[in-house]
């Protein structure tokens, strides 16, 4: 017998149709490149998004972000990471003064600040 007649993940019989082992699957054709396998599993299933896709840096560099803005707030349901560093947000808040811009950290910073208004935190 072969390896391939069973599931990588769970050992069952393949072709495996659990959706564990199937989000695993795609989470690892995606993005083998991560270690936080929790992470790759969660951008597979759509339920977070990466910032350095969806968001414009502004202020920090790739390697060491600090802020990024959303041009549109995505909502309340989905989780926000960054890939590069495989850094998850902490918390995200509208300007309160015009233009309003969304902003994005990766600490609470925008967690009852009299200059935002926290629309979203960990
Ligand atoms: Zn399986």
């Amino acid at each position: 017998m072969s390896d391939d007649e069973f599931c990588a993940y769970c050992a069952g019989y393949t072709p495996c149709r659990r959706a564990s082992c199937v989000l695993e699957a795609k989470a690892e054709a995606m993005y083998p490149q991560l270690r936080n396998r929790a992470m790759a599993r969660a951008l597979a299933s759509g339920k977070c998004i990466d910032l350095d896709e969806a968001g414009i840096l502004v202020e920090g560099t790739n390697e060491r972000p600090i802020l990024y803005q959303l041009p549109v707030f995505l909502g309340l349901g989905v989780d926000y990471c960054h890939v590069p560093t495989e850094s998850w947000v902490w918390s995200i808040g509208r300007e309160v003064k015009s233009p309003g811009r969304v902003l994005v950290a990766f600490d609470g910073r925008f967690y009852s600040s009299a200059m935002y208004e926290c629309l979203w935190l960990r």
